[in-house]
């Protein structure tokens, strides 16, 4: 596939193979651009400000459901191209196009709501012969980068607020995993004026670099790892940031909690796309008077997992996005097991895939615990009440969402107060998340909100007109 450059589709000599994970096969291949195709997309995104600038709010919304329509009808298509760049189950891969179709929809709708507010000037002396209000007006050039997991819906949760609020796109897909995405930013380019929306690819600094030094591009939106983020926070300056970085979300299951359902939202959290999403949960704090018929029923649930060929439907989890990170994920579950962690079904790998884990009497220090762990991994720390499990759940340096199932309401209004993350969800698992709720972590897990409400205020600026 090629890069889309001012409406252009633009190869390069130099290559990066996109493999797929299970079966190692090379999907396809993606141009390798360089810091002068940045320079390009970036000209190109700025020349075409004005065609959207000049655009009605209606034109645009009809626009906006034309590509949803295209995509609609590529659902199956894109799908696909998902589960084989990335290796999560077809049937994961559906869930990603129609939730990228439902972001769509409601961008479509925002861009129709996007309006200032009236200052009321007389409460000061000197405005009291004078009309106030503001305009919202696009920032002009919105960078969106993004990682691997959610290759499609993490673009669109970007570009379609952009658009929605007349900003042109460069756009950065991540080298693992680009091609659904790219045919993505294809589809819109063929409804939208040319270099309204750019798509380069290649490494991640070279681009990265131009884009987020590069005085033309007014906002970054990122989404990615903590050390992506912080590295673009260093250099990115005076440009709006939105940072959505990684996550260790953890479960609290207290022993009035429904446990049925607990295990349930364990499973669901823990190996939903091999637990490589950055609201999985990643760490489970029970009850220790609940906890061994917890871990039982989670054990048992977990080994029934099917594994295996993502593209077969029935398939519930496939392999890693690589061999490398079912390696990494290998060597943390060995060093917990090392430092007394109990391993109660699991840890085996095989090539990129990783089985279903489960860990028992699992310490909060463990890197394990501390750090974002990408797999499929549930790693049980057990506590002695409410107390506890808020300070495990606040003992690291993240804060994106958490989890926590129980039947007081007591026991709710005091994780909801004192859990530090972006979102606490009471009887849901972390995993939970509908495209029009505000979104973004607390402390390492990011700063700015998506949601597309949000994200769409977040991609404007406000003007202030006085009539005196
Ligand atoms: P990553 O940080 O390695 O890469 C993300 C993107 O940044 C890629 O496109 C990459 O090419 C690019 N990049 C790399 N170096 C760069 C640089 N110096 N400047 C600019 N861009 C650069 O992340 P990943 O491994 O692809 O994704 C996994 C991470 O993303 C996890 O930490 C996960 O929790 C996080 N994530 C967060 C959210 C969220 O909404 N908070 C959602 C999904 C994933």
């Amino acid at each position: 596939m090629k890069m889309l450059i001012n409406g252009n589709l633009i190869d390069k000599e130099d290559k990066i193979a996109v493999i797929n994970p299970f079966n190692n096969q090379t999907v396809d291949e993606v141009p390798v651009g360089d810091a002068k195709d940045a320079r390009a997309a970036i000209d190109a995104a700025n020349k075409a400000k004005k065609s959207l600038n000049e655009m009605s709010s209606r034109k645009l919304s009809r626009i906006l459901n034309d590509i949803h329509q295209d995509l609609k009808e590529k659902h199956q298509e894109i799908s696909e191209l998902i589960t084989l760049e990335t290796g999560k189950p077809i049937r994961e891969s559906k869930v990603e196009m129609d939730r990228s179709l439902q972001t769509l929809i409601m961008a479509a709708e925002e861009s129709k709501r996007i309006h200032g507010e009236t200052v009321p000037l007389d409460a000061a002396i000197a405005g009291r012969s004078a009309f106030g209000f503001t305009i919202k007006i696009p920032l002009g050039v919105v960078a969106a980068i993004t990682p691997f997991n959610y290759p499609v819906n993490l673009a669109i949760h970007k570009l379609a607020p952009a658009l929605a609020a007349k900003n042109t796109v460069v756009f950065k897909p991540s080298s693992k995993a680009p091609l659904a995405a790219l045919k993505m930013a294809q589809i819109m380019d063929r409804h939208l004026p040319d270099g309204v929306v750019n798509a380069i690819t290649g490494s991640g600094s070279v681009l990265g670099d131009e884009i987020v030094t590069n005085a033309r591009v007014n906002k970054i939106s990122f989404t990615g790892s903590v050390p992506t983020g912080l590295s673009i926070a260093k250099k990115a300056g005076m440009k709006k940031l939105t940072l959505e970085l990684g996550g260790n979300d953890p479960l609290v299951v207290m022993d009035d909690a429904n446990l049925e359902a607990a295990v349930m939202g364990a499973v669901g959290g823990s190996y939903l796309n091999a637990g490589q999403v950055c609201i999985a949960v990643k760490r489970i704090i029970v009850h220790e008077k609940v906890a061994d018929q917890f871990i039982d029923d989670l054990v048992f649930r977990s080994k029934k997992l099917k594994i295996g060929d993502p593209m077969d439907p029935e398939t519930e989890m496939g392999p890693l996005i690589d061999e490398d990170a079912a390696i990494h994920v290998e060597k943390v579950v060995n060093t917990a097991i090392d430092n007394d962690a109990q391993l109660l079904c699991g840890g085996k790998r095989k090539g990129a895939f990783f089985d279903a884990t489960v860990l028992d009497h699992v310490q909060k220090d463990m890197e394990l615990i501390q750090k974002e762990t990408f797999g499929p991994i549930s790693p049980v720390i057990r506590v002695k009440n409410l107390d506890e499990a808020i300070e495990v759940a606040n003992s690291t340096p993240y804060g994106l969402q958490a989890g926590v199932f129980t039947s007081s309401i007591e026991n709710a209004k005091k994780a909801v107060r004192e859990i530090e993350a972006g979102s606490v969800l009471i009887n849901k698992q972390s995993t939970f998340r509908t495209d029009n709720m505000p979104f973004g972590g607390f402390k390492m897990s990011g700063m700015g909100k998506e949601g597309v409400k949000y994200a769409v205020e977040d991609m404007t600026r406000s003007k202030m007109v006085v009539i005196g």
